[in-house]
């Protein structure tokens, strides 16, 4: 079985530990790699990598960090198909998603930051003070050091570089960690940093568990910034430890996201994108709406065709350029959502359509890349697969009330409720009545309201008869429990670095 490695010091290292662990494929239930289980120990390793890079990195002109970023960007694109097969089938996700968004979004994101990086300027302040003193006052933006950027499942490769892309543009060096249940496309961005000529230590790729290695990189003295995605609990722990550390902290967190529906709004427009909004990625997508508000005067047509729609939606093979909802990313979450299903029921809540496992069989053959990017023709290979992985009918609940468990905690998967509502103040009120605030949908035609309920949302993203209209200048994160801090634009590259401030009398 292949054997995925670690990238330190510019080489594929094996882990201290000798030891690996099975990846599994979502869509069959089989192991398919093996992953490092890493540990403290090679995030040491790592980090003596990164440290000894950083003053040559941090030292390199914006223009070289940018022509060696965009090699990478250029062997992203050459190398789309294989990366998309990858992560379609270490995720779950259709592979005709990873084509469409998670991979072409890895190559924007090292490109943005290629290019930000040369616009990013200081301050300066002219001082007149007492006494006519003069004095200029300059902001110097120097790189933090060694960062460390822990990243989540749901969209590997596309939330990974959007850490380590600012990071390294901001003249960091990074100590990097993908998500264990998805680490394929990690390992393979590794080989396309060698041969992109990025310098040894730059870029260091420690894969494990959250428990081993995750933790190291928090607690590690000499990692000065934490980039960090994924649940609202492991935020609580990294917070807890890295706090009294003093170091950086951007935490990009959970979410129960409200999709607030007017009747006046554009309905097909609506009802199209609310299909999109609930499920993509079989609902694995931190902006997903996962509770969805219907004004009442639309609520029972809303409800027919919604159901109508989500039930014709096809859960097949990723490999299936047909389906629309792939496998859910493990066995665990898949049971996890399955509970969530089950405690619906016994809160009063009404299947609409789904609440099941769906059998899939596979449709068509698939094409495999066996982790390397040298030779993709020679490392394919042709197999028919039996899929007994964990796929999920889409679930459509109604009836529930607002505060139970299942309308309040993250389910993050292919199930969403909707319900009724007769005021804007009632529809606000239930929106922020979570403990979350990542990102909130609403759909009107009436500008004066859209702009009155979304100074009001408690939510770090509105979206306005849209959903996932993505912006890279635009900050990115969540309000209450999902999260500190703000991704994109220069707010990434500032995370990145430290100011200081020089006061020359004149
Ligand atoms: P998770 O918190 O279980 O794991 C995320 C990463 O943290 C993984 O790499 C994991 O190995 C690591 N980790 C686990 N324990 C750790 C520890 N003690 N110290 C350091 N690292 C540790 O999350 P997940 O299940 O991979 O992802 C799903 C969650 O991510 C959902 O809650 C989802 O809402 C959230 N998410 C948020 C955003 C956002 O932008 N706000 C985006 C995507 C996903």
């Amino acid at each position: 079985m292949h054997k995925i490695e670690n990238y330190i010091g510019g080489e594929m290292v094996t882990p201290a530990s000798g030891e690996y662990f099975d990846n599994i494929e979502p869509a069959t239930g089989e192991a398919y790699s093996l992953i490092p289980d890493s540990d403290g120990r090679d995030v040491n390793l790592a980090t003596d990598a990164a440290k000894l890079a950083f003053p040559a990195w941090s030292a390199t002109p914006p223009e070289e960090r940018f022509a060696i970023l965009m090699r990478l960007v250029s062997l992203i694109e050459r190398d789309l198909e294989p990366l998309a097969l990858a992560e379609s089938k270490d995720n779950g996700k259709p592979v005709s998603l990873a084509r469409s968004v998670d991979i072409p979004r890895a190559a924007a994101n090292f490109r943005f930051y290629a290019t930000a990086a040369m616009h990013l300027a200081n301050e300066s302040h002219e001082t007149f003070g007492i006494g006519g003193v003069h004095a200029i006052n300059y902001t110097l933006r120097q790189p933090v050091g060694v960062a460390g950027c822990i990243s989540p499942w749901n969209l590997p490769l596309y939330l990974f570089t959007w850490k380590i892309a600012p990071a390294i543009a901001a003249g960091c060096t990074v100590v990097a960690k993908p998500s264990e249940v998805t680490p394929m496309t990690a390992h393979l961005l590794s080989k396309l940093c060698i041969e992109a000529g990025l310098p040894p230590g730059v870029l260091n790729i420690v894969h494990g568990t959250g428990p081993k290695v995750g933790s190291a990189i928090v607690a590690h003295k000499d990692i000065k910034a934490i980039s960090f995605t994924g649940g609202t609990a492991t935020g609580e722990e990294i917070a807890r430890v890295a706090a009294p550390m003093f170091k950086k902290l951007s935490l990009e967190l959970g979410g129960k996201n409200p999709n607030i529906i007017f009747a006046d709004c554009n309905y097909d427009e609506m009802l199209a994108t609310t299909v999109r909004s609930s499920f993509s990625n079989q609902g694995e997508i931190c902006l997903c709406g996962s509770r969805i508000f219907v004004e009442r005067p639309h609520y029972d047509q809303f409800k027919r065709d919604f159901v109508e729609r989500v039930s014709s939606l096809k859960v097949g093979d990723p490999n299936d350029p047909a389906t629309d909802v792939g496998a859910i990313v493990s066995k665990q979450h898949f049971e996890k959502i399955l509970s969530y299903v089950d405690l619906a029921k016994t809160e009063g809540g009404r299947i609409l359509t789904g609440g099941s496992i769906a059998s899939v069989s596979s449709s068509v053959p698939s094409v495999v890349p066996t982790a390397t990017t040298e030779n993709t023709d020679a490392d394919t290979e042709i197999i028919v697969r039996k899929l007994n992985g964990y796929f999920i009918e889409p679930t459509v609940i109604e009836g529930l009330a607002h505060d139970c468990r299942t309308n309040q905690e993250e389910i993050f998967g292919p199930v969403v409720t909707i319900m009724p509502f007769d005021t804007e103040e009632e529809v606000i009120a239930h929106a922020n009545s979570v403990r979350y605030g990542l990102a909130a949908t609403l759909w009107t035609e009436n500008l004066s309201r859209a702009h009155r309920i979304s100074s009001k949302l408690e939510s770090g993203i509105v979206w306005v008869n849209c959903w996932m209209l993505r912006d890279l200048r635009t900050p990115f994160g969540g309000v209450k429990d999902s999260g500190i801090g703000r991704e994109g634009g220069f707010e990434a590259l500032k995370f990145f670095t430290e100011e200081k401030n020089v006061c020359v009398r004149m």
